[in-house]
């Protein structure tokens, strides 16, 4: 429920509906705009009188809001979210491009891809340590190693790190990591949600292959019902009955969240279609439909690459990419 209070509200009398709302056992999420003060109510708000709520004197209006989502909700937070990724900025007009291998396979091969997709123009260094793998057999990620090599090629390139987190008993190892990412196998893991929830870190929150853009909205939800607002949204790909690409990118994603929520959307063209050889065209549509932010696989060989070789683009093809995805920016800004 949302609560639009009158220009010339004071503080007093908003601290003292406040008081009358939690005694509700309703959270509130103030958001003060320069005319407007909104309030989104959280909680059950099936017991709040809405006749009186509008009844008084210093309320402009009161909706129920149908999502079920509320923090993530653009209806109470009407402009864009910006999340700062170290010293890059993602929402809001800010896009960035980030890019790096699947894994991280040794030093040489991460400061190697850092190091070009950095010249090429990547804003944020990708690369797993710890690898969600269908088989138990696969590799797994050099883990605690995989995040000490990140922070080396961080520390030769001056950019910022993503990389994903498992389990949360790992957390500790992630304090200089810049973006944690929630892979789309743990988009549900509600423990892991909470718990990143009570950091301040920025998290980059995939969709599950099988789940729908509320779902999505609702984990997003989980982080930051804890505190944390930093999230950006990941389109991957989600699960269809076509088997030609690995997953079916859903393009209409980009708007539909633009348009339920202020949190900024990223696109991953990797893992939705594990093809190198569709990923430009892919980045390019995504970057057109006002993404906020593409994710690329990028590896020095990847013909030789550990895990996901065959949909990582070379440093020359990545490079090729920028180039276009710059040129598909100028025309739609
Ligand atoms: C990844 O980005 O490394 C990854 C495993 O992606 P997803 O969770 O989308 O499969
Ligand atoms: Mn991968």
């Amino acid at each position: 429920m949302i609560a639009i209070l009158k220009p010339g509200t004071t503080a007093q009398q908003t601290a003292h509906l406040l008081t009358w709302l939690k005694h509700m056992n309703l959270d509130v999420h103030v958001s003060e705009g320069k005319e407007f003060t909104i309030l989104g109510l959280i909680g059950d708000t099936s017991r709040v009188d809405i006749e009186l709520l509008s009844s008084l004197e210093i309320v402009e209006s009161v909706r129920r809001v149908s999502e079920p989502f509320k923090q993530a909700n653009r209806k109470f937070h009407p402009t864009d979210s910006i999340i700062s990724c170290g010293n890059t900025k993602i929402g809001g007009g800010h896009f960035a491009m980030i890019a790096g291998p699947c894994s991280v396979e040794s030093e040489e091969q991460i400061i190697e891809v850092a190091t070009a997709v950095k010249a090429s123009g990547a804003q944020i260094l990708r690369g797993g340590a710890f690898k969600p793998r269908t088989s138990p057999y696969a590799f797994q990620g050099l883990k605690d190693e995989g995040i000490r090599l990140l922070l080396e090629a961080k520390k030769v390139t001056g950019m910022p790190i993503i990389t994903e987190i498992m389990n949360v008993r790992s957390l500790d190892l992630f304090q200089e990591v810049d973006v944690i990412q929630v892979g789309a196998r743990n988009m549900q893991n509600f423990d892991l949600l909470q718990e990143l929830g009570k950091t301040n870190k920025p998290i980059l929150l995939k969709r599950g292959l099988a789940n729908t853009l509320q779902e999505l909205l609702m984990s997003a939800e989980y982080i930051m019902s804890e505190g944390n607002e930093h999230i950006i949204l990941c389109e991957r790909g989600i699960r269809t009955y076509e088997t030609y690409t690995r997953n079916t990118l859903d393009l209409s994603a980009i708007p539909v969240l633009h348009e339920l929520s202020h949190l900024p959307v990223v696109i991953d063209p990797s893992h939705a279609t594990g093809r190198a050889s569709l990923v430009p065209s892919m980045a390019l549509a995504a970057t057109a439909a006002g993404a906020d932010g593409i994710m690329v696989e990028v590896h020095n060989n990847p013909a030789c690459a550990l895990c996901d070789g065959g949909q990582s683009l070379t440093p020359v093809q990545f490079d090729s990419l920028c180039k276009q995805v710059q040129q598909v920016r100028e025309v739609i800004r």
